[in-house]
């Protein structure tokens, strides 16, 4: 190594040692913010357009007083574990999705997941089926609740959620549904049918958010949280994927404080899990929203 190169390593070493320093004095010196003060760094609830959720349904969202008043289903010492199990055959990128949103919820809600192992669609008999006007097989999705998962549900169960890649419909009225849940029996089926090909490049972080999304914001339901106004949040309705596309993956202060007083989890501690999943995902407006949270 000559020296001018030699030199040129010492201060490349000596500039990386600096910057070592001033990150960990940063993360030192950060302050997380309470729940206060994240209503400062909260988007406000957008204007309802034409074809919304909101512009159809006019709910009337729910504050964090209601929620407590209304006696909300939650984590308890005797009920405090996830259950996850794939339901039908699945590709192994989809299985993948699944298996990272599974890390997802236990990080979000702060309690353990379990995944248990498969169930074959022979568990959906054939008049719970059916084949949609444009030619894709679809299951029952209010069947597979009440007569495949109802029966299943783990006594320890804080909910029970099994994922398919077969396309879903709650009722033979309805055309299609991503997802279907009996919030007070702590159990549901989504699908990802709907959610883009994960075998496709361009497309598998876009089916990874949707599947985080729809995943979370239902278990959210399940634990009493009802759709939110206040802010952009992870609990607002949706209408489309268009919608669910825009809506973000964390919470609003009110809906946070309704998961806190629901898991009791420590909000400061998932922050800080939640930023890492987000960085090491590719997510990265969720993930600058968390260091936004924690004060960096
Ligand atoms: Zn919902
Ligand atoms: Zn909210």
């Amino acid at each position: 190594m000559n020296s001018a190169r030699l030199s040129a390593s010492i201060v490349l070493i000596f500039l990386s040692a600096l910057s070592a320093g001033f990150y960990s004095d940063r993360a030192l010196a950060a302050k997380p913010l309470t729940f206060n003060e994240l209503k400062s760094i909260a988007q406000p609830f957008p204007e309802p357009q034409p074809g919304s959720w909101q512009f159809e349904q006019k709910e009337p969202g729910q504050t964090f007083s209601q929620y407590k008043a209304g006696r909300p289903v939650l984590a308890t010492a005797k009920r405090k574990v996830i259950y996850v199990q794939i339901l039908g055959r699945m590709s192994d990128s989809q299985k993948a999705v699944v298996s990272k949103t599974v890390e997802y919820l236990g990080v979000f809600y702060g309690l353990k997941t379990q995944t248990l192992p498969p169930l074959d669609s022979s568990v959906v008999p054939i008049s719970a089926r059916r084949i949609h006007p444009m030619g894709q097989r679809q299951f029952n999705a209010t069947y597979i609740c009440e007569k495949v998962l109802l029966p299943r549900c783990p006594e320890d169960a804080a909910a029970y959620i099994a994922f398919t890649a077969e396309d879903l419909f709650p009722d033979p009225e309805w055309n299609f549904c991503f997802g279907y849940a009996l919030y007070k029996q702590r159990v549901g089926v989504w699908s990802l049918a709907r959610n883009g090909n994960p075998d496709d490049p361009d497309e598998v972080k876009t089916v990874l958010r949707r599947t985080l999304r729809i995943a979370s914001h239902e278990v959210g339901h399940m634990f009493s949280m009802r759709h939110c106004i206040a802010y952009k949040c992870n609990m607002n309705g949706v209408n489309s994927l268009e919608e669910a596309d825009v809506t973000p993956l964390y919470l609003c202060p009110e809906c946070l404080k309704k998961l806190n007083f629901a898991t009791k989890v420590d909000y400061v501690a998932r922050w800080r899990k939640l930023e890492k999943f987000y960085s090491e995902n590719g997510l990265e407006e969720e993930a600058l929203f968390m260091q936004k949270c924690l004060g960096l």
